[in-house]
């Protein structure tokens, strides 16, 4: 089968990696690094655009409610977040933040499922990596201003292996390239470096 001509301007590079791991920090830095080098590119915050919708239906108050919601609600709210952002792409770069697995009550929700795939073609997903312990130390010194997951580094390990298996399947179903991007402490740049070559 071949792969689908589209008339989009701009690539789509989908950034995952565990709550907590630093993607808003790596992408606000990647983002600069682009401006830097006169490349375009829009960041766009999967969360926030549910977000927008989910608090506009009156669905909930706060972005951390989200993942609690029925799954139902959640995916059609995914669903109308990526139509949003597949229009965004047709003008230039997109570059994604999000998770591969939202963990809720239900268990792990994908996402990024096959649907969302197919609506957003992705030009690369970055897996956006550290240390367990690193992540759980990271959690705890937001614990104010954000109420992520339990920190458990063992649990960490087992979401962060979920996610590379998501990046797998994913890139097996549209072709797209997978990388894996080390936010080691302190070194959010090299991180940031990674993601804004992927763009040149
Ligand atoms: P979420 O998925 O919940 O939005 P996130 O992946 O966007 O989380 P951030 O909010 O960017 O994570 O970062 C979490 C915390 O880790 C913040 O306090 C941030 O300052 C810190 N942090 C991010 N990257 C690094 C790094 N390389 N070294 C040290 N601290 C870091
Ligand atoms: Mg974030």
């Amino acid at each position: 089968m071949k792969k689908m001509k589209t008339s989009r301007k701009g690539k789509v590079v989908i950034v995952t990696g565990v709550p907590g791991v630093g993607k808003t920090t790596v992408l606000s830095a990647a983002l600069e690094i682009c401006k830097q080098s006169s490349v375009q590119v829009d960041l766009v915050n999967y969360g926030n655009i549910m977000f927008e919708e989910a608090s506009k239906s009156g669905l909930v108050k706060a972005r951390d409610e989200m993942r609690r919601l029925p799954v139902k609600d959640q995916v059609r709210l995914q669903l109308s977040a990526a139509e949003s952002i597949k229009s965004m792409a047709e003008k230039g770069n997109v570059i994604l933040d999000t998770h591969m697995f939202i963990n809720t009550p239900q268990g792990f929700m994908p996402g990024i499922p096959s649907w969302v795939a197919e609506t957003l073609k992705p030009d690369s997903i970055v897996l956006l990596e550290a240390p367990p312990e690193e992540i759980s130390a990271r959690r705890k010194k937001d614990a104010a201003i954000r109420a992520r997951e339990a920190d458990e580094p063992w649990r960490i390990t087992e979401h962060q292996l979920l996610g590379r298996s998501g990046a797998a399947s994913i890139a097996v179903q549209t072709g797209c390239t997978v990388a894996i991007a080390h936010n080691m402490e302190g070194k959010h740049m090299e991180a940031a470096k990674v993601i804004a070559d992927l763009l040149r």
